[in-house]
């Protein structure tokens, strides 16, 4: 079964648990026994931005499945040379442990992770990537913000007006509903708006084009932060250590 590491801790001597994204059985849990000691079963170390082909015991004990064999079969160097993109890779990694749940299988997800680790080692501007993946990963978990049109009076949004972005409901609020609910949310201009509609409407190959000011950035960050916190119920702890690497 084709799948990513998302998380590794060592276990006794010789052993790994692990926390895998399975193409076609979603999260699940397992243990590499003997992987620091068996070169026929496990002939590269199990690493987050690779992908392999493993082979488990017939079932899982205990919901912990037993990795028999372990072939590596693509790797991204790309991300590994550059501590802004683990960063970014290690936000993918987190978002899915925390927001799906085990034994789900979500292959459209897994094929879009596999596209952002391409993109993340190409890619020489990594913020527009870092909010296309903000984006996207929330999309494919069933919260698609609302850019367009008002979440009130579902007017389309004038960008040039003093919209506000609302992170409980996942859209903006026009000023003359502002009138009636109240400063709710996070001012957002017409800059940044516009790179939002951009990132979410865009396919991922567009990503690259687009230049993304420091102001742009200081804008877009704790917007989309706080979209996600608060859909996921959750802090993300690796979006602080991004933030940091990125300045
Ligand atoms: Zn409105």
């Amino acid at each position: 079964m084709e799948g990513l590491v998302l998380r590794l801790i060592d276990y006794g001597e010789s052993d790994q648990i692990t926390r895998l994204f399975l193409k076609e059985a979603g999260v699940i849990s397992a243990i590499a026994k003997g992987i620091k000691r068996s070169k026929r079963r496990f002939p590269h170390h199990l690493e987050p931005f690779r992908v392999y082909s493993f082979k488990f015991r017939k079932k899982p004990t205990q919901n912990l499945y037993w990795i028999q064999t372990a072939d590596q079969v693509a790797i991204f160097t790309g991300i590994m040379e550059d501590i802004r993109k683990i960063a970014l890779g290690n936000f993918f990694s987190e978002i899915i442990l925390k927001a799906v749940k085990e034994g789900h299988p979500q292959p459209d997800l897994y094929s879009f992770i596999l596209s952002l680790y391409r993109s993340l080692e190409q890619v020489e501007e990594i913020t527009p990537l870092w909010f296309y993946s903000e984006i996207h990963i929330m999309r494919f978990l069933g919260f698609l913000p609302n850019f367009e049109t008002c979440l009130r009076c579902k007017t389309p949004i004038l960008r040039d007006e003093a919209n506000r972005f609302d992170p409980s409901h996942g859209g903006i609020i026009c000023p003359r509903c502002q009138l009636d609910a109240g400063k709710v949310g996070i001012n957002i201009g017409s800059e940044e708006l516009g790179i939002l509609q951009f990132l979410k409407n865009s396919p991922i190959q567009a990503v690259s084009r687009l230049r993304i000011t420091k102001n742009a950035r200081t804008v877009i960050e704790p917007i989309l932060k706080a979209f996600i916190t608060y859909q996921l119920e959750q802090p993300i702890k690796s979006l602080s250590f991004l933030k940091e690497v990125m300045e």
